[in-house]
């Protein structure tokens, strides 16, 4: 009860500093959104991309689930959520860039390489398995489940989940004529960098410097 409590007077203070103020961008957004960027994160509760990427209300729209997976496309009777979301995102949003942001110490990736998705669980490893050639990819290649071959998983599953999208006609569509880029991103909690993937190196590379202060913030 005492978070909810702390959750309603976070609300009250968001409204009372942020909300109404006069250049509050909410003025602005109530006729409508305009976001040029999707995000697809990760649930993990370290790793809200509005936080770690400083945006304003309205600049990014965004679908979080366990391990950030775009799944293929696929039409089918099921109830596609994150599909749904990128439809939208692409179709009626036009955005112009789909981030996939994958980060360190995911806990999704790592049940996914230990197969430990706790056994009551009726939707982790289903959801999860759509990353099962990736992740006998990385064990084929690792041999074992340490922090290696988990850091491996997290960005091998952020590139297929990047490919994922292309399965999208749509999606590929707009991409092969421009109008719509394509980004990996992999939040390292440790260091406090963002790397992205580049086609040239065909690696993660940052796009940031270290955390100035502690370049260690997390103990491996
Ligand atoms: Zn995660």
């Amino acid at each position: 009860m005492q978070d909810i409590q702390k959750f309603i007077s976070g609300f009250r203070s968001f409204r009372d500093e942020y909300f109404c103020r006069e250049d509050s961008p909410f003025r602005e957004l109530r006729n409508g959104q305009h976001p040029t960027t999707m995000v697809v994160a990760c649930s993990d509760s370290r790793t809200d991309p509005s936080l770690i990427m400083q945006c304003e209300p309205g600049e990014i729209f965004v679908v979080r689930n366990v391990a950030n997976i775009v799944p293929p496309y696929e039409c089918d009777s099921g109830y596609h959520g994150v599909s749904s979301a990128i439809e939208y995102a692409v179709k009626i949003l036009k955005v112009a860039n789909i981030i996939v942001l994958g980060h360190s110490y995911c806990g999704g990736i790592s049940a996914l390489m230990k197969h430990d998705a706790h056994d009551d669980t009726e939707f982790i490893n289903r959801w999860l398995s759509v990353m099962n050639p990736v992740r006998d990819e990385v064990m084929e290649h690792f041999g074992e489940v340490n922090k290696k071959s988990c850091t491996a998983c997290e960005m091998a599953g952020i590139l297929r989940s990047v490919e994922n999208l292309m399965t999208f006609p749509w999606i590929e569509e707009r991409v092969t004529n421009g109008s719509l880029n394509v980004h990996g991103w992999y939040f390292e909690m440790e260091t406090g960098q963002l790397l992205s993937y580049l086609c040239q190196t065909k690696s993660f590379e940052p796009l940031t410097f270290p955390c100035p202060k502690r370049k260690k913030m997390v103990k491996e």
